[in-house]
């Protein structure tokens, strides 16, 4: 939606109202042929300012739903922590997590990530492994891993 949108509407409006003034005004003077003109004309005037002001509020309810996710992406911006090599949510002293970072970095999602044990974790999402400080080489052979994150 933009200003033209409203512009329009408006102008149909005031066409449709241009019209109505006419007809009232003129309404013993006017034949029946041209009232039935001024009418159809007055009809049509206020369908097409129905539907601009329908268009108009199918834009909003989008806007309203994107300055919706916008807050959300805010509010939850506000409340995570990069610790390498993963993300927390932190609220009120509360630490939730870990999370991806490969997904939250990539498209704003939190996705937990799941305990593989001994320091490892992994994302069932981008399945991106990440070790975390506790992680220790000597846990299991890992030679061929596909872990891409490093502590
Ligand atoms: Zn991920």
């Amino acid at each position: 939606m933009d200003l033209v949108t409203i512009s329009t509407a408006l102008s149909s409006l005031k066409s449709a109202y241009d019209l109505s003034k006419v007809i009232s005004e003129s309404a013993d003077s006017l034949e029946q042929a041209e009232i039935k003109l001024k009418l159809a004309e007055l009809m049509g005037a206020l369908a097409d300012t129905k539907s601009q002001i329908s268009d108009i509020k199918l834009e909003l309810i989008t806007k309203n739903e994107k300055i919706q996710e916008l807050e959300n992406q805010i509010r939850i911006q506000n409340q995570v922590k990069f610790e390498q090599p993963y993300y927390w949510k932190i609220t009120n002293d509360n630490r939730d997590g870990p999370y991806c970072q490969k997904c939250y970095d990539d498209i704003k999602k939190l996705i937990r990530l799941q305990d593989e044990k001994h320091g490892s974790w992994r994302c069932l999402v981008c399945s991106s492994y990440f070790r975390d400080k506790n992680y220790k080489e000597e846990s299991f052979d890992d030679s061929d891993s596909p872990y891409n994150s490093y502590v």
